[in-house]
């Protein structure tokens, strides 16, 4: 049986924060748990993590890294991605 929208809805929020909470610090027991058992069942919250992993190793490079795959793989305009090219260089 499907999660109700309402239910899953919270549920992605929550993952959510949880993915940008864990740039700002180690996400501790309980959260990484309920990360974990979310992402296994949500594909669009494992793929939002993946992403966020991908630029956060990207920020992290020392500036000679390729683009992450998922940037380049992800359906975005050229406008789209030219901002964020430009807002990861600027950040370096
Ligand atoms: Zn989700």
């Amino acid at each position: 049986m499907k999660k109700p929208k309402k239910k899953r809805a919270h549920a992605c929020r929550r993952a959510s924060e949880l993915i940008s909470l864990s740039l700002d610090r180690p996400l501790d027991r309980a959260e990484r748990r309920a990360l974990f058992w979310h992402v296994v069942i949500c594909s669009s919250c494992r793929t939002f993590r993946k992403q966020v992993e991908s630029v956060r190793s990207f920020l992290r490079a020392d500036g000679t890294a390729p683009l992450p795959t998922s940037f380049l793989d992800a359906n975005l305009s050229d406008d789209a991605r030219a901002r964020i090219r430009a807002a990861l260089e600027s950040a370096r």
